[in-house]
């Protein structure tokens, strides 16, 4: 998953279609409010093909 340092947002990757998905949504909050975005390594993303 990832999740921000400094508020409560967090996305993980089970609730995303892919992890491109997850990144892209991490990347559009760190652009929207320029908080700081950690991923956590316990929960591994998904290799979803983009078929
Ligand atoms: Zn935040």
């Amino acid at each position: 998953m990832k999740y921000c340092l400094d508020c409560d947002w967090s996305t993980v990757w089970t609730d995303e279609p892919s992890q491109r998905a997850c990144s892209r949504a991490a990347i559009e909050h760190y652009v929207a409010t320029g908080h700081t975005i950690d991923s956590s390594d316990s929960t591994v993303c998904p290799t979803t093909p983009d078929v």
